[in-house]
């Protein structure tokens, strides 16, 4: 048998990873790899009612709860939302913390986006990539023999442009993603729907409020267009919104999966990051093997 993969997603908040890169997460558990997220930030700054030491104790037990459902591990440091600082402190302490887990491949944000905190985790993870080698620096850890892999996620913005290298089809694992957001409560049952106006529109029923967040569903017989999703996508669309990167790079899916790659409704996007290790055709064979 073939050693298990050590995969990491590196996130500024508590569901980044879930939503960006929870479908490629689910292949390589079915797998048996090693999963594990980290949140950098607690996850106190979002909600309309609890206090922050309240939403960050909640928002925990939630993360906990998709590392039940999933096998996956879920660490999240205690950096206040709003406050992550791409900081010598922090990168000391990123650079530990990924030596310890040694991963062959990193997952993160982009260094251009729109959140402070989600900058600072990707220049975090920037910083740290090469410094995983050097012995010298943080010495109490001991230094990877080489670099891991290192994929952007997907994000929307244009200056410059998220420029895709492998998109992932994930329509076998929707099912337990939309189960990994299900676990989000606070976010996708409560914040959320309150900062859209429209908390009084989630049901109470635990199966009726998961269909309500995940209706209406894109069809199951026909692939649709980019001008399709985006006029029926709204911020309470989400499977629209998961429909959207398997339309928008059907050309990758299509490079990958061959005629398969037509039909996929749902997929996850990724950029190799020029930070980390090269992925040349054999080492994405091993490192992307579903
Ligand atoms: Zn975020």
């Amino acid at each position: 048998m073939k050693k298990p993969l050590r995969v990491m997603m590196i996130g500024a908040h508590l569901d980044d990873n879930d939503f960006s890169g929870g479908g490629t997460a689910l292949q390589y558990l079915e797998r048996g790899d090693r999963v594990r997220f980290l949140s950098m930030c607690n996850g106190c700054g979002g909600h309309h009612e609890n206090s922050p030491e309240e939403i960050a104790a909640r928002r925990y037990q939630e993360a906990q709860n998709v590392a039940r459902l999933t096998g996956l591990e879920y660490d999240v440091w205690e950096i206040p939302d709003c406050e992550l600082v791409a900081d010598l402190e922090t990168r000391k302490r990123l650079v530990r913390y990924i030596r310890e887990f040694a991963p062959d491949i990193i997952f993160t944000h982009r260094t251009n986006d729109y959140h402070a905190d989600h900058r600072a985790a990707a220049l975090l993870v920037q910083d740290a990539s090469y410094l995983l080698i050097v012995p010298n620096f943080c010495p109490e850890a001991l230094a990877m023999k080489e670099m891991p892999v290192i994929m952007y996620f997907e994000d929307p913005f244009q200056n410059p442009p998220f420029m895709p290298d492998i998109a992932i089809a994930i329509d076998n694992v929707i099912d337990k993603k939309f189960e990994m957001f299900d676990c989000h409560v606070s976010q996708v049952y409560e914040w959320l729907p309150y900062t859209h106006g429209n908390l009084d529109k989630v049901p109470v029923d635990k199966k009726e409020r998961m269909e309500w967040y995940r209706s209406p569903r894109v069809p199951r017989d026909r692939v649709l267009t980019v001008e399709e999703i985006l006029a029926n996508k709204t911020k309470e669309h989400n499977e629209y919104e998961q429909a959207l990167p398997a339309s928008q790079y059907r050309e990758l899916l299509v490079k990958r999966y061959g005629e398969t790659g037509k039909k996929t409704l749902f997929a996850e996007v990724f950029q190799l990051s020029e930070y980390g290790k090269p992925l040349d055709s054999e080492n994405e064979k091993i490192l992307f093997p579903f």
